[in-house]
């Protein structure tokens, strides 16, 4: 099948699961961490450093399937793992502040390949760009400007929502910021729960198998199409933009 086929099929299955038809995008909604940047190796390498140290028992591969939770998040699930119970707050600030300093001292997480093609293809076509990460790494978040200039103004981070990932909100605060409508939009993600969350807030939702996911992954998430790099996603964002 072509990437146009496979585009118009799932075009017309986003307006049987939302009632909507999809109309010409006013947004593009982007994830920042294996979206943006090549960086979700050395996220679960920062948090299987963490876990060595505070004495948590962890796998780093576990990690890829957390993201998209927030830090607390995260550490609460290792808690009631390992130990019974959740973690108070100063607990998770202390872990997520050292998981974040292991990250920020591998150096700067490359641009994932084809990122900026579809960046440019947003902005090119006059609509808005909208950052959705469930991240509060402001070593990652200072660099966007650089890397990706005059895009991504409005943003939602870790520090905005109170649920994150995999619940709509995110999205839908995202939604609200650039003042679009659900089918009116699109979301890109590479990570079930934020396919998840994309997908129930509404949105067309391109699902980016950039990480170790097995195959069908993301469309099993709800992800409306699903394919394995940014550079396929910039032609897609072409074709719908
Ligand atoms: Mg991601």
């Amino acid at each position: 099948m072509t990437v146009s086929e496979t585009l118009s099929g799932a075009l017309e299955a986003y307006a049987l699961r939302s009632g909507r038809a999809f109309t010409r995008p006013k947004a593009v909604l982007f994830d920042m961490d294996g979206v943006l940047y090549d960086s979700m190796p050395g996220h679960c390498r920062a948090w299987k450093m963490m876990c060595d140290e505070a004495g948590i028992l962890a796998d780093a591969d576990e990690f890829f399937a957390y993201e998209g939770r927030t830090g607390a998040s995260t550490i609460n699930l290792l808690f009631e793992r390992q130990y019974g119970r959740g973690a108070d707050d100063e607990t998770c600030r202390r872990l997520y502040s050292r998981k974040s300093a292991f990250f920020k001292a591998m150096g700067e997480p490359p641009l994932m390949p084809g990122a900026r093609e579809a960046v440019d293809a947003v902005l090119t076509h006059g609509a808005k760009c909208v950052l959705v990460t469930g991240s509060g790494q402001s070593s990652i978040l200072e660099k966007l400007d650089r890397d990706y200039p005059g895009a991504f103004g409005m943003r939602v981070t870790a520090h905005d929502v109170l649920r994150g990932k995999p619940d709509p909100e995110p999205f839908l605060m995202g939604l609200s910021k650039a003042c679009a409508e659900p089918w009116c939009a699109i979301a890109i993600d590479n990570a079930p729960l934020g396919v998840m969350s994309a997908s129930r807030a509404g949105i067309f939702t391109i699902g980016v198998r950039t990480g170790p996911l097995p195959e069908g992954a993301l469309k099993e998430a709800g992800a409306d199409i699903e394919i394995n790099s940014m550079s396929a996603c910039a032609e897609i964002l072409s074709k719908l933009l």
